[in-house]
């Protein structure tokens, strides 16, 4: 049996859930934590002891717990589940409708509802990620609900957790047809090779569909372009597509090298013209500082965290000193695309690292456009620290 538990949230904390916070943190609760288990459905209440939501327990590295509902009388069966993916699919259905764009986010944890819960949608196929063990144990219900909701050509998982601090050994493949892959999917016409079956990561990042179309349509013809830290060089391609004179993609794996020749070869892109290195990419800086090159376009799309044999590298600390090193590569009236995942700082934030870099380096720049998350990664409507991506296209003007 499932335990319900009453827990008891400090008042600090009671607005912001009334508000709509989705997230339970430690610090809410007042309630020990001691006897809880994974999945257990907590009955948040303040401090007189009248109901505030319904959540459940698991455990993130961002949280304990998620709300799930304010009515007092909803159960979190079934029936719930089906509600929230049928929600999530109704708002995705330009998605589902479109016929050059057959990747996209079907459900967005928190912003649609139920936090540490992603489902993708990949070419009929479907990808969940689980981030607890708390939502894993709803499992069954929901594979019940999505297959009643929607036609899933074949399923797929990812657990995010760790079980007793070991990472789980997994087989991703659930049920229903299994994928040949590379699967091909298109996105506003441009082919992607994705392995649902690979390990932690598929091939490409889907939050970045909107900045890839930017890219293509505004920012490629007749230029050249450095993309670092290009994993299988999604930016790349959609560059070439875009009629760019020559890509150059950095990233220190080896498994890029094979990835981007496929990203290339599935858009029929002879790869052989175009540059992929693998190496670290401060260390391709001063490689190209010395050979005296430089570049209309730079993508800087760096991990939050990199930790090599030599440096560690934070967006958060070291942002400004990627930037003063791509300026002395970018030409004239060059872009920098200058994007960050980490969610520990704000867009306001991140402009102030691009003002100190140019500031520093005496370079005068305009910022020409902003993206955040894209339409199919719906964040909680009064929450945007959930809306993790920041993007800024920025014109050096000296
Ligand atoms: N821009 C990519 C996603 C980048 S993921 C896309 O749109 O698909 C981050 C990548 O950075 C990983 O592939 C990782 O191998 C690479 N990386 C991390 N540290 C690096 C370093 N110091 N030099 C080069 N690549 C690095």
């Amino acid at each position: 049996m499932r335990q319900l538990i009453d827990v008891k949230i400090k008042s600090k904390s009671v607005k912001a859930i009334n508000n709509g916070y989705p997230l339970l943190s430690k610090e809410a609760v007042k309630t020990s934590e001691a006897k809880i288990e994974e999945g257990s459905i907590l009955r948040l209440i303040d401090p007189a002891g009248k109901y505030i939501a319904t959540a459940y327990y698991g455990i993130q590295n961002k949280g304990i717990g998620w709300v799930l509902t304010h009515k007092e009388q909803e159960k979190v069966d079934l029936k719930f589940f089906i509600k929230k993916i049928s929600e999530a699919v109704a708002k995705r259905e330009s998605f589902y409708e479109a016929e050059d764009t057959t990747a996209f986010r079907v459900f967005n944890g928190e912003g649609d509802g139920i936090g540490g819960l992603i489902i993708d949608f990949f070419n009929g196929f479907y990808m969940v990620s689980w981030y607890s063990e708390g939502i894993y144990s709803f499992r069954e219900s929901i594979y019940q609900a999505l297959s009643e909701v929607v036609d899933v050509r074949g399923l797929y998982e990812k657990l995010r957790f760790n079980k007793n601090g070991q990472y789980l050994e997994q087989n991703d493949y659930v049920s229903g047809e299994k994928g040949e892959f590379p699967l091909i999917v298109s996105e506003n016409g441009m082919k992607f090779a994705v392995d649902l079956n690979d390990g932690a990561m598929t091939g490409i990042f889907l939050d970045q569909r909107n900045v890839r179309k930017r890219l293509r349509d505004h920012y490629s013809k007749g230029k050249t372009i450095l993309n670092t830290f290009s994993y299988t060089g999604a930016f790349s391609v959609a560059a070439v597509l875009g009629g760019v004179t020559g890509t150059t993609s950095v990233d220190l794996a080896k498994r890029s090298l094979p990835k981007t020749i496929e990203q290339f070869a599935v858009n029929d892109i002879d790869y052989e013209a175009q540059d992929i290195k693998v190496m670290n990419v401060f260390d391709y800086f001063r490689y190209a500082v010395r050979h005296e090159l430089k570049f209309d376009v730079v993508v800087l799309d760096p991990p939050s965290f990199a930790r090599t044999k030599k440096m560690t590298f934070s967006t958060a600390k070291d942002y400004p000193k990627l930037l003063k090193d791509t300026l002395k590569i970018t030409n004239d009236d060059g872009v920098i695309i200058a994007s960050t995942n980490n969610a520990s700082f704000n867009m306001k934030k991140f402009k102030t690292f691009i003002d100190k870099a140019f500031t520093e380096t005496n370079t005068r720049y305009k910022i020409i456009e902003e993206h955040q998350l894209p339409e199919d990664f719906i964040v909680p409507h009064n929450y945007p620290e959930f809306n993790y991506l920041k993007v800024v296209f920025i014109r050096v003007m000296n």
